[in-house]
């Protein structure tokens, strides 16, 4: 599953003339080749009547008193075909254990890169992304990543990746009003137990219970308590590059769905929804305002 703005970007001619796996596809064991794995054979322990394997002999897990097994790997096929037991704790070492450690960070590379394309479509930005800092590259994995038998795979979920990142560069310069509410949101969440920001979280918390109390949702005086629980969430949520509509559409579901709010809200769910979707349309508006007050520059940060 691709999102629009992904396979916009991945779809160019150059892209998929490059690549031996689909546009849209996310890359998995299958694709991978056997590399080092193709013929070998593995010799892994476990404690006698024991359920977890071990083939590292300097694992620092490995019983003393075993038994052990031999398997031995296909010829031809992928990595998806190995013969390992069910419960292997650590991989063999030298370059078996190297390459199929390369081959889990290049599958999870990819799922964090068509996450971000699905994030994306649905109007979110995944900012994360875009800092070199917070990406912890392994730079052993990378070597056998680049130079082996991998190395066409990674190429290709590399490009998707750029693909990607010029797409988020593009989302985040033409909204820099988007950046400036995601840093408010942060900013206005931190205030719930920070005394500098309390005026601002307080702000919109009343907006809130204003709103809860006038259709009295809540019994017995709960709306404070209530409201304050599900703040920080939807705040969290467009801090971290959901659209403001988006993380309220979520909060209606969640609220909706909490058994703790149908135990204390004494109204039809679909009053329930009403109200709570007049909150996040007042959250939005004060969190709008606010970014529009805000004095910018920050996406500047992401280059
Ligand atoms: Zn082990």
């Amino acid at each position: 599953m691709v999102g629009s703005a992904g396979q916009r970007a991945f779809d160019s001619d150059e892209q998929v003339a490059a690549s031996p796996i689909g546009s849209s596809h996310r890359v998995g064991m299958a694709d991978l080749p056997l590399g080092p794995w193709a013929g070998a054979v593995v010799e892994a322990v476990v404690r006698k009547s024991g359920r977890v394997w071990h083939a590292d002999p300097d694992c620092s897990q490995r019983p003393a008193r075993v038994e052990t097994s031999s398997y031995r790997q296909p010829d031809t096929g992928s990595l998806q075909d190995l013969v390992l037991p069910e419960n292997l704790h650590c991989n063999p070492p030298g370059e078996l254990g190297a390459y199929r450690r390369a081959a889990n960070r290049l599958l999870e590379y990819d799922a964090e890169t068509c996450g971000a394309e699905d994030r994306l479509a649905a109007g979110g930005l995944s900012l994360g992304l875009l800092d070199e800092r917070l990406q912890h590259g392994d730079h052993d994995l990378e070597a056998v990543l680049a130079s082996g038998e991998l190395a066409a795979v990674w190429a290709v979920v590399r490009q998707r990746r750029n693909g990607l990142l010029v797409a988020l560069r593009d989302a985040a310069d033409s909204g820099s009003e988007r950046l400036a509410v995601m840093v408010l949101a942060d900013w206005v969440r931190s205030g719930r137990t920070r005394r500098e920001h309390q005026p601002r979280y307080t702000e919109f918390l009343e907006l809130a219970v204003e709103r809860l109390e006038r259709h009295r949702l809540a019994q017995g005086g709960a709306d404070r308590q209530i409201a304050n629980t599900w703040l920080p969430d939807w705040l969290v949520d467009v801090s971290t590059g959901t659209a403001p509509a988006n993380a309220t559409a979520r909060l209606v579901g969640q609220v909706v769905g909490s058994a703790d709010v149908r135990a204390s809200h004494d109204v039809p769910a679909a009053v329930t929804k009403k109200v709570w979707t007049s909150v996040g349309r007042a959250w939005e508006s004060l969190l709008t305002k606010l970014a529009g007050e805000y004095p910018g520059d920050i996406v500047a940060v992401f280059h």
